[in-house]
């Protein structure tokens, strides 16, 4: 009986850090590929931020001007 549960929890370790591990890579890729949201430097709000900052940014040519 303890056995089962011992395996059983095992199992769930096994399985918990293998989705953990997916997780991380699947983040890694999401974040290379570029993610939505606001430029942490130019504030603007973009389609693709990577490492929190925008193309422009990251290209040290600042944002395209809003009129
Ligand atoms: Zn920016």
């Amino acid at each position: 009986m303890a056995d089962d549960i011992d395996r059983a929890n095992e199992l769930a370790d096994e399985h918990l850090n293998h989705s953990l591990r997916a997780a991380r890579a699947a983040a890694v890729t999401a974040t290379s590929a570029g993610v939505p949201g606001e430029c942490e430097e130019c504030g603007e709000d973009m389609p693709r931020l990577i490492d929190g900052r925008c193309g422009y940014c990251r290209d040290g040519r600042g944002p395209r001007s809003r009129t």
